[in-house]
């Protein structure tokens, strides 16, 4: 259907209210809603979904657009997403709170309404926006395209709920206070490029010297020398007490990343005109080589409560790899033995919650995070969803899919360097001997999986001689065109993901 004929359609049915104007065809049902005596949806056409009002002249006259037909259509652009968080406020990304969460980065901008319907069965928090300032930089979106794009897939859903947007591993504050002006509401800061591991293996003469040079060490000294903290729930007992050179090495491992996590929530703080509600904010040490150990952990939080900093959840990094979109590699006993003590940790010392970050698809560990958390945990998925994608070209657009496939053979080498991953490229067959009904499958093994993942940002910014994106617009349009099959995709795997957190049904 073009413009006009969707218009037309429009106007006719709306003479008969939200019901009938739910069966035009191409409007999406559950999007229809009634505000300032007119009738507001989500119509797909021929030239893209747009925004179709049908009332009064002035019913929507802060959005923008044009009337056709005596519609109202307007492009879905930041100025009418502004508009459509005023008159439908749940559009708009809320804070968390004290609530267990679950994030789906959307490197696309249209996985939300496919994400909502595997909320929809479960009682969590959805962080639908939550995009890191690096994923950005690939993806060629900006942090305000993420808030508006989760604001329309919700409106389109007709999911009238709350959501947060998280703006992930942020590493200076003026990032964060710029997020937070665009609507972010949850702040994942990452320190990792302040916390000296290397301190770690000092020895013990070193270490005392070192710390007495410190900023404040007296204080540090005063808070933790001579004391124990003793932990116990169920089976599970340890006591954390802390020797003057252990001190001394986790004071120099982990004082300036405190500081620099004490700035950014200050000025944060500050934007939000110092209410402690107004943001969510995340501790993250996870993006270190080490495993954060219970006595590192202490130490953070105790640093950062001296320091006034009010946090939602911590993010430590556990043993065991969390390679993008695969599922988890390590030892299950020594991760079920450090996650437990964390999550003992967290909900004595806060509560707040333990977040796990890289999330996607690490099924085997789920069932320990939902059990030690008490369903109590906030997760992390984002490049899932872009395979979720990725797995509707490979079932609709064969030759598309396997053009995308080489390009990504001969980019992975380059692309690979920021992530630490160990795919085996020999071990994914030629595209070109694989039947077209055998492509989808490849989403479905490790290597071919991590082949599509890491290198998402090349296939989404790369064009040609002359200028033109190679991938991108063919890319969107199949998603458009297979929108369906994209949905309930991502319903069935984030629904899976949920399930085995062990999350409870609603
Ligand atoms: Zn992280």
């Amino acid at each position: 259907m073009n413009l006009q004929q969707a218009a037309s359609a429009i106007r006719e049915a709306s003479a008969g209210g939200a019901v009938s104007l739910a069966r035009v065809p191409g409007v999406y049902p559950a999007s229809v809603k009634s505000f300032n005596d007119a009738l507001f949806c989500l119509v797909r056409t021929g030239q893209g979904k747009r925004l179709a009002v049908a009332g009064p002249p002035g019913a929507a006259a802060d959005f923008e657009g044009t009337v056709v037909e005596g519609v109202k259509i307007c492009e879905l652009d930041a100025g009418n997403a502004a508009a459509l968080r005023e008159a439908f406020p749940w559009t708009a990304p809320v804070t968390i709170g004290r609530r267990a969460s679950f994030g789906t980065g959307d490197r696309l901008g249209v996985c939300t309404p496919g994400h909502l319907r595997a909320f929809s069965r479960f009682e969590i928090f959805p962080v639908l926006a939550q995009q890191s300032m690096r994923e950005l930089g690939r993806t060629g979106r900006t942090p305000r395209q993420v808030i508006d794009d989760a604001g329309w897939g919700a409106f389109e859903a007709g999911y009238a709920g709350t959501f947060a947007a998280d703006a992930d591993h942020i590493k200076q504050a003026d990032e964060a206070v710029s997020c937070y002006r665009l609507g972010f509401t949850m702040f994942t800061i990452d320190a990792s490029d302040h916390i000296d591991l290397k301190a770690v293996h000092l020895e013990d003469d070193e270490a005392l010297e070192r710390f007495e040079q410190l900023g404040g060490h007296r204080e540090v000294l005063d808070r933790y020398l001579g004391k124990s903290w003793s932990f116990s729930k169920g089976g599970l007992k340890f006591t954390i007490e802390f020797s003057a050179p252990e001190l001394a090495r986790c004071a120099l491992v982990y004082h300036r990343a405190v500081e620099h996590m004490a700035l950014v929530y200050r000025e944060l703080s500050a934007a939000a005109g110092n209410s402690v509600e107004g943001f969510d904010f995340e501790v993250s040490v996870d993006e270190t080589e080490t495993d954060t150990t219970v006595r590192d952990h202490l130490f953070v939080a105790g640093e950062l409560k001296a320091r006034g900093v009010a946090w939602q959840s911590l993010a430590p990094k556990f043993t065991g790899q969390f390679q993008k979109g695969i599922d988890y590699i390590g030892d299950l006993d020594e991760f079920e033995r450090q996650f437990a003590a964390h999550a003992l940790l967290a909900e004595k010392l806060g509560p707040y919650k333990v977040s796990v970050h890289s999330g996607s698809d690490k099924f085997s560990i789920f069932p320990l995070v939902g059990k030690h958390t008490g369903g109590f945990f906030h997760l992390k998925t984002a490049g899932t969803s872009w395979l979720e994608a990725v797995r509707v070209i490979a079932a609709h657009r064969p030759e598309l899919y396997r053009e995308m496939h080489r390009f990504a053979l001969e980019n992975f080498g380059k692309d690979r360097a920021s992530y630490h991953v160990t795919t085996d490229l020999d071990s994914i067959p030629e595209v070109g001997t694989l039947a077209d009904s055998d492509l989808p499958a490849l989403m479905d093994k490790v290597d071919s999986r991590q082949l599509l993942h890491i290198t998402y940002g090349s296939l989404l910014s790369v064009r040609d001689e002359s200028g033109e994106y190679l991938f991108r617009d063919r890319i969107f349009r199949v998603l458009y065109e297979r929108e369906e099959d994209l949905y309930s995709n991502l319903d069935r795997h984030i629904g899976r993901h949920l399930e085995t957190l062990g999350t409870a049904a609603k």
